[in-house]
């Protein structure tokens, strides 16, 4: 099999990953244009940094030999085209990706090819010649594999970015049931792992400058949302759990695309739940900028999200008591929970409240989204002049109409967000 065919079965078999987006981009350099993209497995993220950069992204091998049940690569998929480059491919095609400006970076997972240890020694030789050999710098994204000696893990922590190893599912009886080659201890025990040997490395890098850092922009995991039983609230305290417990830099969460009849997933036809994963990524940067705690927003008795209100929206008309707070003495605590009021708009309140009064033309010129924040705030202890505030006016006014606009057609949810709500309509899913 030649190097192009490896590429496009492995790179199609990392798109699943949720850990950055593919730009899907396929456009080849023509006549006088300058530059060109391919549309296999060049996608993006963030680095420590903050810097987007593109990333090839792609599995060293395919040919895994567990049977996780919502995997395309699983081992009882005998339709799957099975490929694995060697480490020197992997290098060399990296290089050349690089030196074309595709790319600055990789992002690199892999099936598991006959054991957890001999796949992170391949992984290991594969980023021992790209930086060792080949001295390449640009940014390295590794997938740990559970079960591999620690070992292995610290030694592929010294040469990549950033490390992830995948929660896969919410809970460990759906682990058992759908990826029973795995298991909880299994997984959490790589992640507490590096999270300890980033620690000592802060300490290391405190002592001796020039320490080698251990994975340097964080350890990342990533969740399949939708395949199992369990509820928003189940999922979003794991996330939290998980923030707390292993210094993650990020918990990523993956719809559910079919790809399996097993009994026990959804069944083939069921469309992959795009809403659901937007409100968990809404509802984690509530977690990480917004000081929100997962008990905050879901609880036992409303275990899912509201389809028509985004979660800080929908904490809002739930804690109307809490409101309006006074623009020139609300703590930034407060105004983070104002609807319309970002990270960035609060801490302009703060700077420039110390210059002088705040009127409401001021705050909108801070950035502060008024059409949604009006109804909850106050300048010099009053609402906006004219202002009406009934619960339709509110409910109108931070009804979401984001569900429509990310999702393509002809994603199911889409029909969950009808372009035009009756308040009935809205009523109905905040009781619910
Ligand atoms: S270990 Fe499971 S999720 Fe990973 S490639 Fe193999 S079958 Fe897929």
């Amino acid at each position: 099999m030649d190097l192009m065919e490896k590429l496009t079965i492995l790179a199609d078999s990392a798109k699943y990953d949720a850990a950055c987006t593919s730009s899907g981009a396929d456009r080849s350099g023509r006549g006088s244009a300058i530059g060109s993209a391919v549309s296999y497995g060049i996608c993006h993220t963030f680095t420590a940094d903050g810097r987007c950069v593109s990333l090839l992204k792609v599995l060293f091998s395919n040919a895994c030999i567990y049977d996780c049940k919502y995997c395309v690569n699983r081992v009882s998929n005998h339709k799957a085209r099975r490929a694995s480059f060697t480490p020197r491919e992997l290098a060399d095609l990296t290089l050349a990706f690089y030196r074309r400006n595709y790319i600055e970076g990789l992002f690199l997972s892999s099936g598991v090819v006959r054991s957890p240890d001999h796949t992170s020694e391949l992984l290991l030789e594969t980023l021992r010649l790209l930086r060792e050999e080949y001295g390449f710098g640009g940014y390295i994204h590794v997938k740990a594999i559970p079960g591999a000696d620690p070992r292995l893990l610290d030694a592929i922590g010294l040469l990549a970015d950033r490390m992830s190893v995948n929660v896969e599912l919410p809970s460990s009886q759906s682990l058992q049931k759908l990826a029973p080659d795995k298991s909880k201890h299994d997984i959490l025990r790589p992640m507490r792992h590096i999270a300890l040997r980033r620690g000592e490395n802060r300490e290391e890098l405190v002592r001796y400058r020039r320490a080698p850092k251990f994975v340097p922009a964080g350890q990342a995991t990533q969740m399949v949302v939708g395949a199992t039983p369990e509820s928003d609230f189940q999922i979003l305290h794991l996330t939290e759990s998980l923030y707390r417990s292993y210094d993650l830099k990020r918990v990523f969460f993956s719809a559910y695309i079919p790809v399996g009849d097993d009994r026990n997933l959804p069944s083939p036809d069921t469309k992959p739940p795009l809403l659901r994963e937007h409100r968990l990524y809404q509802a984690d940067w509530l977690l990480r900028f917004y000081h929100f705690s997962a008990g905050e927003i879901l609880d036992e008795a409303h275990p899912n999200f509201n389809p028509v209100l985004d979660p800080k929206c929908n904490w809002a008309v739930h804690h109307m008591e809490r409101f309006p707070v006074e623009i020139m003495r609300a703590r930034e605590e407060e105004l983070l929970r104002v609807p319309g009021i970002g990270p960035k708009s609060a801490r302009r309140i703060l700077a420039a409240r110390r210059a002088g009064k705040l009127d409401f033309k001021a705050v909108a010129r801070l950035g502060v989204v008024m059409k949604r924040a009006q109804y909850f705030i106050t300048c010099a202890g009053k609402l906006a002049d004219g202002l009406r505030v009934t619960d339709e006016a509110i409910l109108r006014a931070l009804t979401s109409r984001d569900a429509a606009a990310i999702l393509s057609p002809p994603a199911e949810q889409l029909t969950l967000i009808p372009e035009e709500l009756s308040m009935e309509d809205v009523r109905l899913c905040l009781k619910a």
